[in-house]
């Protein structure tokens, strides 16, 4: 770093291509380096942004002074800032934008209260959600804001008239509770998920609330975990930190590594996994770039496999990195990493709050942490020297970042590795057709588990045609007579079940029988889905809701009628056919955060109830040996999507269902219901053969020239005035005409949907030969809409989408 540089080159959160040139103070001169965030003027605004670099040249013009320096060690290492770059470009993104969405807190210690809601308040906001919208006065809103997330009370005073008012009094109803977030390892300011308390002294004179933790606590020995003790005594996490104040309670942060279940001992490697393990060592000693596909049938021990090459990077000095999706980090998977590695495992979890992210953040830059377990984000992690890099389940679509930049996860992993010379391990059941067709061009290299393990054999799985049912029985039954049959059976032997289906809600939609209207969203091309619980229809892409209508509001008529099927309703007609059943359904309606998601799981692990019925989060890799059955009630809801990977989805989920079956000792069978027994999709699935599907597959995406053959980019054009993103559509699209050589263009056209949340969209998608000509022709589009003047907002690149609707 050159010494006393005068000037700096500042990237903002700003969609514009550019760096802006700030003058630096004399104190901070030699401080300011690049990958530092600073506070800089902006027109009347002020912005955090991050040095790019610093130096002597005087920019032309007038010139402005950073106003000051947030972090005193780069927030992104040089490293990061190419990985960085390197983003903004593959994926048309505005550098600012992508280098904040890098450095979510990045060792920022923000100071001052940070206000979120309780578990009551949390309850009173979902009523506000689903109610009229009659109730909008300042507490209500402060109540919807802080059920999206945590916010800080500067922030709110700014936002909400009346705020600091307001927040009094709703802290005093026990609604919102403030943390103050200044200091983080002190235990008064965790989260009381995090937290053990115990009995210390009895004292006279509490408040209620304390009065009866403080009896409660007394009554029950030992430690307790806070977040717990909330189900049974009110206000008790705040009454806790008052006592522990007073020294009447004892407050411990809870090492991350307590509660996450029975210890379990490293397995041996069978021969299949010592050989894929082996591969990946060797790669790991030669400290080279490389990437791995791990296709491993479901419940073959790819998981062991992973924590043998950790071990073995953190034996040669490196770090790893592991990603898993979105809702695949339970604490059974915690758990292990912290059991196989003390001490050395920092996670990144989204249920953490900010400064217990930035706590994990500051021990894996430290290097205290060598092992990073994380969702997509989590790629960004500070980690030096890194070795390792592995991408669970990497065919899950939730490492595509649906927001500006719009990055894939899994490819960012295999370009950072790239950039730092380290191993890339990215497993799956069913791979992603990319990647496994990169280990066909030479890409990646194949490492095969093909057994489960111990052999046990891979569940039996059958398909049962529901048109074939209907003709039988002559009724529109939900469960075909075979599936009622073996819950039964499943239930008499004590043995768990779990049934899926991929749509919450209690009817998919509620339909006129006399003019066929489908009553849709005020905001959004959708129909509503009918929740009965709740008694209201329910957008599920902007939470509109309304209740239904006694009267068709198209015709009149009173032939209003609920069609299809949700998962509230397959819960409700499980109640009914096995009345004794033990019941628990999973899906984002029934749960209310990663918490409750977790304690259900928990539950059924554990054998509290027989049969679990959710959407596709229960799909997802679990392992819990007594399910020896897995109904998809309909395997169809998903293939009929004018999308291309409706077929690959389709396959992805049903196999990875599947394999939630007979993880045991007892093997499992899995009964899939469809009126389309003869797809391939659903074919492959049943016979749990990726290699046919991919097979099929490729061949269909060669002939229609989709990824893996061409580079796909989905352009969306938005606007709230109908008129005017349409001719803006027009106009993009005579930017391509003709087409650009190498390039091929559809639409541009009415966008699948519409209009969402009263957008009107049109939508066009490139398909390029080649990544650099579809880039260049991106960057067209962008000069064009920013030459005139389009907001931001109004114009839409996705880069390799992950779903086209
Ligand atoms: P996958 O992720 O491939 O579906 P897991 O990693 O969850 O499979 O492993 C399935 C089960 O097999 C787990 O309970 C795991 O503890 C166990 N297991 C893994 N490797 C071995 C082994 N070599 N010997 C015995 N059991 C193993
Ligand atoms: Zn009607
Ligand atoms: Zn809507």
């Amino acid at each position: 770093m050159p010494v006393n540089s005068l000037y700096c080159d500042v990237s903002l959160p700003v969609p514009l291509d550019q760096s802006f040139t700030y003058g630096m103070p004399e104190t901070l001169r030699h401080r300011v380096q690049p990958g530092c965030r600073v506070l800089a003027p902006f027109g009347t605004r002020t912005l955090t942004g991050l040095v790019l670099k610093t130096h002597s040249n005087p920019p032309p013009g007038a010139l402005r002074d950073i106003l000051r320096l947030l972090d005193e060690e780069p927030a992104l290492d040089a490293e990061l800032l190419q990985l960085g770059k390197w983003i903004a470009d593959f994926y048309c993104a505005p550098l600012g934008e992508t280098l904040r969405a890098m450095t979510p807190l990045a060792g920022e210690i923000r100071r001052g209260k940070v206000y979120s809601l309780t578990k009551s308040g949390r309850d009173v906001a979902r009523q506000l959600h689903l109610g009229s919208s009659e109730a909008d006065d300042p507490a209500a809103t402060t109540l919807r804001m802080l059920d999206a997330r945590p916010l800080s009370a500067s922030y709110l005073k700014q936002k909400v008239q009346n705020g600091a008012a307001v927040l009094k009094s709703l802290e005093k109803k026990g609604f919102v509770e403030a943390e103050d977030i200044a200091a983080e390892r002190d235990p008064l300011r965790a989260s009381a998920e995090r937290l053990r308390i115990e009995f210390v002294a009895r004292a006279e004179k509490l408040p209620k609330s304390e009065r009866e933790l403080l009896s409660y606590l007394e009554l029950h020995p030992g430690s307790h975990n806070l977040a717990e003790v909330e189900a049974f005594v009110a206000k008790a996490s705040t009454a806790a930190r008052s006592l522990a104040r007073k020294e009447l309670v004892r407050l411990t942060v809870e090492a991350m590594a307590e509660n996450h279940g029975p210890i379990r001992t490293p397995h041996a490697l069978n021969p299949q996994q010592q050989a894929a393990f082996d591969c990946i060592r060797a790669a790991l000693d030669r400290k080279q770039y490389r990437t791995f596909l791990l296709q491993g049938v479901t419940g073959s021990g790819k998981t062991e496999v992973y924590l043998n090459a950790i071990e073995a990077a953190l034996a040669l000095g490196r770090s790893a990195l592991m990603l898993v999706p979105e809702i695949g980090l339970t604490p059974a998977v915690a758990g292990q990493f912290y059991q196989r590695f003390p001490k050395r495992v920092a996670i990144l979890h989204s249920a953490f709050n900010d400064s217990e992210r930035a706590q994990e953040w500051r021990r894996i830059r430290s290097g205290e942490a060598a092992v990073v377990v994380a969702t997509r984000s989590g790629v960004f992690a500070p980690v030096s020297n890194l070795g390792l890099i592995i991408v669970d389940e990497e065919h899950d679509q939730s490492y595509k970042q649906q927001e500006t930049p719009r990055y894939h996860g899994r490819d960012v992993a295999v370009m950072r590795a790239h950039h730092a010379g380290a191993v890339v391990v990215l497993g799956s059941a069913t791979p992603s057709l990319e990647s496994r067709y990169n280990t066909e061009s030479g890409k990646y290299t194949l490492l095969e588990l093909p057994q489960r393990i111990e052999r046990r054999p891979m569940p039996q799985v059958e398909l049962i045609d529901m048109r074939q049912e209907f003709l039988e029985t002559r009724k529109h039954a939900t469960f075909s007579r075979a599936l009622i049959d073996a819950v039964t059976a499943r239930l008499a032997n004590g043995e768990q079940s779990m049934l899926l289906l991929n749509r919450r809600g209690f009817s998919s939609f509620v339909a006129c029988r006399a003019c066929g209207e489908r009553v849709e969203c005020a905001n959004c091309s959708v129909t509503l889905t009918y929740h009965r619980r709740d008694r209201r229809m329910l957008c599920h892409y902007c939470n509109y809701s309304e209740r239904v209508p006694e009267r068709c509001p198209k015709c009149d008529s009173e032939y209003i009628q609920f069609m299809g099927l949700g998962s509230e309703r397959v819960e409700a007609e499980l109640n009914g056919a096995f009345p004794k059943a033990r019941i628990a359904r999973l899906d984002r309606d029934a749960i209310n955060g990663k918490r409750d998601y977790e304690i259900i799981l928990a539950g059924f692990r554990d054998g509290d109830y027989d049969i679990l019925v959710g959407t596709q989060m229960i799909a997802k890799g679990h392992d819990i040996p007594n399910v020896t059955l897995v109904g998809i009630v309909s395997a169809d809801v998903g293939l009929g999507l004018p999308d291309f990977r409706a077929a690959e989805r389709t396959f992805q989920l049903l196999t990875q269902a599947g394999g939630r079956a007979g993880r045991g000792e007892t093997p499992g069978i899995v009964l899939i219901q469809t009126i389309n027994p003869d797809h391939y999709a659903i074919q492959c699935a049943a016979a749990q053969d990726y290699q046919a599907f991919y097979e099929k597959e490729i061949h269909f995406r060669r002939a229609l020239n989709y990824p893996p053959f061409a580079a796909l980019a989905n352009i969306i054009i938005q606007g709230r005035d109908e008129e005017e993103a349409l001719s803006r559509s027009a106009a993009l699209g005579r930017v391509l005409q003709p087409a650009p050589e190498g390039i091929r263009v559809m639409g541009p056209a009415a966008a699948a949907m519409a209009r969402i949340k009263n957008e009107y969209r049109f939508q066009m998608l490139l398909k390029a030969a080649t990544r650099k000509r579809l880039n260049q022709v991106l960057g067209d589009l962008r000069r064009f809409a920013n030459a005139e003047k389009w907001n931001p907002t109004s114009l839409i690149i996705d880069v390799d989408p992950m779903t086209l609707l």
